[in-house]
Order: C-alpha cells, then sequence, then structure tokens
C-alpha cells in the first residue's frame, strides 16, 4: 500500500512523499533537511526525486539529498536544474521500479515557462499550477498558457487527488468568496477548512470535483465569475481567457495574508 504524506518545509511548502514503508519517493524537496528527518524517522529509503519545476522552494533541497541517496532526478526537460537525471516532457512516462506506480508527464507552463505535472493512479502533483481554491502566479507564462494549463488538469477525472505545492487554502477561499459570493460550495468549504487550520492539519489533498467546484480559476466561464472580473476591470471581458486574466490581477492587488509564491 501506498502513502503519500506531506512534510513541511519553509513557512507554507509541502514536501510529497510517497512511500511504502520501505521506499520513497520525494515531490519538489525544496529543503533536504525535513526530508532526512522524514526518511531516517520511518526507515525509509530514497529511490527518486521529482520536481515540478526550476523555483527553489521546490528543488533546493536535491543536491543534499542526492550525497546521501544516489537517485534518478525527474524533472522538467524546458528548465535549468543542475541536478536532473531524466529530462520530462508532455507525453513521457516515469515508471518508480520500487511501486506499483507509473506516472504521465503533463506540461502545464504559466507559473514557469515549462512547469510539468505528474499524472497517475488518480493522483496529481502540480507544484504551483493549482491550488486548492487558488492558481500559481504568472512568473514566466502568458494568460493564454496559465489557462490552458489549468484546463488540461481540469479535464482530468474528478476523482483525482490534487497535491500542490503550499497550503495556500484559507487565504485562497477569501478570495474566491469575493469573486464568487454567491456560490455556496465555498462557504461549506470555508467551514471545513478553518477547522482544519485551526488544529494545524493540511487542507491537501483537494479533488479535482472539489476544485471545479470551488475554484475561480477554473470557473472562469460561470456567470458570477465572468460578471465579478468585468466589474474589477471596469470592462465587459470576452471570453475565458480575459476572464481568467482579470481574476488573476485581481488576486495579486487582493489583501492576502499570505505571501504567495
Ligand atoms: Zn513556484
Amino acid at each position: 500500500m501506498l502513502h503519500i504524506v506531506p512534510v513541511r518545509a519553509f513557512a507554507d511548502n509541502y514536501i510529497w512523499v510517497i512511500h511504502d514503508r520501505c521506499h520513497a519517493a520525494v515531490v519538489d524537496p525544496g529543503d533536504a533537511a525535513p526530508v532526512l528527518d522524514f526518511l531516517r524517522r520511518e526507515n525509509l529509503q530514497l529511490v527518486a526525486i521529482l520536481n515540478t519545476h526550476h523555483h527553489n522552494d521546490h528543488v533546493g533541497g536535491n543536491a543534499t539529498l542526492l550525497r546521501e541517496f544516489s537517485v534518478p532526478v525527474y524533472g522538467p526537460a524546458h528548465e535549468a536544474i543542475p541536478t536532473l537525471t531524466h529530462r520530462l516532457r508532455e507525453g513521457d512516462n516515469v515508471q518508480l521500479a520500487e511501486f506499483p506506480l507509473s506516472f504521465s508527464v503533463l506540461d502545464i507552463p504559466g507559473h514557469t515557462a515549462g512547469h510539468i505535472a505528474y499524472y497517475g493512479a488518480n493522483l496529481l502533483f502540480c507544484g504551483d499550477t493549482l491550488f486548492a481554491c487558488g492558481c500559481g502566479r504568472l512568473f514566466e507564462g502568458t494568460p493564454q498558457q496559465m489557462h490552458a494549463s489549468l484546463q488540461k488538469l481540469a479535464g482530468l477525472p474528478d476523482e483525482t487527488q490534487v497535491y500542490c505545492g503550499h497550503e495556500y487554502t484559507l487565504a485562497n477561499i477569501h478570495f474566491a468568496r469575493a469573486v464568487e459570493p454567491g456560490n455556496q460550495a465555498l462557504l461549506e468549504l470555508e467551514a471545513t477548512v478553518k477547522k482544519l487550520r485551526e488544529q494545524d492539519i493540511p487542507t491537501l489533498p483537494s479533488t479535482l470535483m472539489r476544485e471545479k467546484a470551488t475554484n475561480p480559476f477554473l470557473r472562469c466561464n460561470q456567470l458570477e465569475v465572468i460578471q465579478s472580473a468585468g466589474n474589477y476591470l471596469g470592462a465587459s471581458l470576452p471570453d475565458p481567457v480575459s476572464v481568467f486574466a482579470a481574476i488573476r490581477s485581481w488576486k495579486n492587488d487582493f489583501a492576502a495574508p499570505q505571501r504567495e509564491q
């Protein structure tokens, strides 16, 4: 049986560890220390590192982990990550030999130009592209690219478990409620998420079904989202990409209690 456990790093990163009580693969180890602590405590042998994009809070621990474990490092073909051994692009497959698990690779540019996701066995590791109730900032891509990437993820099955790179859910819900005050599912989610956060419990994974019901960045074709985006810009917006671009820049201006990466 596979276990997927968040290891916390920095202020709000999650490093996801996939393990079977013997072997472990780690997704986006921005910091090696908490991963090494976890591996020692659980007596696990690292067998692979998977990176979604080049930001240091996702790859910064690679080199230190490699000093202790000689393992393959998977990551995006089009980003400069010095420790990569396997450069991946859309359509590639990652078979982790020690697990009954393989991932297909999706290109999801927008947050960074070469960002990839890993999808398999109803699990999605999407780094900083799709967050619970939000999406990543557009550091290197266009709204068109990010919208297309999010649509690609939204096309996966509803029951897909969504493992994101950060705990931003509550702040994201506050923004989503401003965009879609009439969305009842958001109110229910906020109550659930508040309780979890009060107990310092991660709000992830999410599911794609939940994201489609609550995430404004996946709901750019919904009337209330279109109207709110239009009100923000003071213009009527002709298509979902324009709606997406408007709410993404609105979010950048929105008073958020957490920094966002
Ligand atoms: Zn990032």
